[in-house]
């Protein structure tokens, strides 16, 4: 077995036996793999193996079919203000929950990987609660688009008709994957009535370079919509257990 390098997010790390850690990490290389720290607990190395989330250069011994075993880490950003900030711990420990519960085992995706960067580091940034709550909404778009679930917003889904300003009663379908017009979506069977100018930001949102976001300005009433209609697609596409819902529940009424 052959040690290997890569950069790597600790996803959540708890202790194994007397004195390791198992701990899963989403790495650049590898995607989302479990690994075993051994002989971390009781030592004098630093703690950087709790934390998470956490950015950290991997040293490790990989094997696909079971556990990686790790034998360095190096901090590379152990984004202290996530860490600082209640709301903002509960969004990255969110995303984190989202990584563990949706993404498959040993599936690279690198655009995924530097999505997570971003996300972190703009969190990390945010002065404002309301960036706070648009970084979590745009980053749940990019996951689902990353993924390849869309939405597809531009034409409908079914017809492709292009979707325009003056287009009457469009509709979100979570099941058809995207907007439909008004002819498509009578057969659609569960979708939410949606309006034009959410269709265009969600549309932006999609494309929007990470770094531009603290310049955009949303009306309270859209973000809350857009965060509405975010959750839904989210939760058709890729639904997470409980804890995971109590903990997005308890950040949107602490919000
Ligand atoms: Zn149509």
């Amino acid at each position: 077995m052959a040690l290997t390098r890569t950069n790597a997010f600790i996803i959540q790390s708890k202790r194994f036996r007397e004195t390791s850690l198992f701990i899963i990490y989403y790495t650049l290389n590898f995607g989302k793999i479990n690994a075993i720290a051994k002989g971390v607990i009781g030592t004098k190395k630093p703690p950087l193996f709790h934390l998470f989330p956490s950015y950290v250069e991997l040293f490790l011994y990989r094997k696909e079919s079971a556990l990686s075993l790790v034998s360095s880490s190096d901090l590379l950003d152990p984004f202290p203000k996530l860490h600082q900030d209640l709301k903002k711990l509960s969004y990255s420990l969110y995303i984190l929950e989202l990584l563990k519960e949706t993404i498959k085992e040993n599936e690279k995706n690198s655009s995924l990987f530097w999505l997570l960067l971003k996300t972190f580091k703009l969190l990390e940034e945010a002065e404002e609660p309301n960036l706070i709550e648009l970084v979590l909404v745009a980053f749940q778009l990019k996951f689902l688009k990353v993924l390849g679930y869309g939405p597809f917003l531009n034409n409908c889904v079914s017809c492709q008709e292009k979707i325009e300003k003056n287009l009457p009663s469009l509709r979100l379908s979570a099941k058809a994957g995207g907007v439909l017009c008004r002819r498509c979506s009578r057969d659609a069977g569960e979708s939410l009535s949606i309006g034009y100018p959410l269709v265009a930001l969600m549309n932006y949102l999609l494309d929007l370079k990470f770094s531009l976001l603290p310049r955009l300005k949303v009306p309270v009433n859209l973000r809350k919509e857009l965060i509405k209609y975010v959750n839904y697609f989210r939760t058709y596409h890729l639904p997470v257990s409980q804890k995971s819902l109590e903990l997005l529940k308890s950040i949107e009424e602490n919000a």
